[in-house]
């Protein structure tokens, strides 16, 4: 689950990771007051959205005085800001933040994420930090270095330095930078992140160390144990379809293609994807109703792809074990009565009550598309969308 940057900060300020003095705002009046109780300027205003890019995408603007900020946020709140992280579609801007400037002396990189090969929590970070670190990571990759801490032994002091040195950090700024990491680890480990950026960390010209920005996701599966972060969640950064399929266990991740597929299992749902990609098709979701899925739960996974206006027809990929095939007709029956067809919907089903499953598909009267293998199945479904 990702966070804001204003939420990162306040998070960072609790484990004493110095940010700069900042405040969030959602309307123009709410930032002009901000920043006059920050007392200083410039300060900058920066659109708070679930993605990177802002900077080069006209999201990150410095105001010199009270009538910009006001020019600035009227201007970014509202907006739809795009990105090379959002997509064509950008994301709207519901809130800002504005922070007291800083004057840059140099921009560093820094992250920590969690490196699922050799199990351990990576630090990476670079001398070359900024809004071009895409750039270094693609051309000159040896510019970004990488310190794994084993989660068992925690961050050692020889790290901390080791981090410094090659960072290239001056001797009095040193100290302040262990700090940060040290405390960046512990907030990572805490509250199971799954990665924190800081990009840029700076140095300013008055030699303080200072995390610019903040990129902060956390270990979905872990939120169970740390209510007061999934109090952080923001629902209109996330794809209105995928919050309303995690209403009902469903797995789902909306994709490009106009193939929507219904599967019970994520290695089945892997499989087809593959198929319907071989066939020369694309798939317009992944979804996985679970081995277990009731009959309520397939007329919520149906609703849901339905409302999805890329799909040009469904397949429905199921195999009958925990979840029996007759249980499954008698889901996809009902929820295609309550809902209506607009799309072809071609069905492979095998398994535990395949004949009884079918039989429900064939007696409602509805016309289903039956596929005999997954290889008829992945050949009916391109030609229904072709
Ligand atoms: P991102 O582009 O979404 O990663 O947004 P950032 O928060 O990293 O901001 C982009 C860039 O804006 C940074 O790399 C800085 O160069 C610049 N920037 C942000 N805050 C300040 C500031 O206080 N002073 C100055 N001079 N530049 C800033
Ligand atoms: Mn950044």
């Amino acid at each position: 689950m990702k966070i804001h940057e204003y939420q990162a900060k306040e998070l960072f300020r609790k484990y004493n990771v110095p940010v700069a003095e900042s405040c969030v705002a959602f309307s123009k009046e709410e930032a002009l007051k901000a920043a006059n109780d920050l007392g200083v300027f410039p300060v900058v205003i920066k659109a708070q959205i679930h993605a990177g890019g802002r900077g080069k995408g006209g999201g990150v603007k410095l105001a010199a005085n009270q009538e910009q900020v006001l020019t600035i946020a009227d201007q970014f709140l509202g907006m739809r800001l795009v990105t090379h992280q959002t997509g064509p579609e950008g994301k709207i801007v519901r809130k800002v933040l504005v922070e007291a400037g800083q004057s840059i002396d140099k921009e560093f990189y820094l992250s920590l994420l969690v490196d699922r090969h050799t199990e351990k929590i990576v630090i990476m970070a670079s001398q070359a930090g900024g809004i071009d670190i895409e750039d270094v990571a693609q051309k000159t990759p040896e510019k970004i270095f990488k310190v794994y801490v084993d989660p068992l032994l925690g961050i050692q002091g020889y790290q901390l330095r080791e981090v410094g040195f090659r960072l290239g950090f001056p001797a009095p700024a040193m100290k302040q930078l262990y700090g940060l990491l040290f405390n960046l680890y512990k907030f990572f480990v805490e509250n199971d992140a799954s990665l924190v950026e800081i990009n840029p960390l700076i140095l300013t010209s008055e030699g303080v160390v200072l995390a610019l920005d903040a990129k902060v996701d956390f270990d979905s599966n872990a939120l169970y144990r740390h209510k007061d972060i999934l109090e952080l969640r923001d629902l209109d950064e996330e794809d209105p379809l995928e919050v309303e399929a995690s209403k009902y266990n469903l797995n789902y991740v909306n994709l490009d293609g106009n193939v929507g597929n219904i599967v019970n299992g994520a290695g089945l749902a892997m499989a087809t994807m593959d198929i319907i990609k071989n066939a020369g098709a694309a798939p317009a979701n992944f979804m996985d109703v679970g081995g277990g899925a009731t009959s309520e739960q397939v007329e919520n996974a149906f609703r849901i792809i339905l409302a999805d206006p890329k799909v040009k027809a469904i397949l429905i990929n199921i195999f009958g074990g925990i979840l029996r095939c007759d249980i499954f007709a008698k889901g996809v029956v009902d929820a295609v009565k309550k809902t209506g067809i607009s799309v072809p919907v071609v069905v492979r089903m095998r398994g535990t009550n395949m004949d009884e499953g079918k039989k429900i598909l064939i007696d409602s009267g509805l016309n289903f598309i039956n596929a005999f293998d997954l290889s008829d199945a992945a050949a009916k479904i391109a030609a229904a969308v072709n």
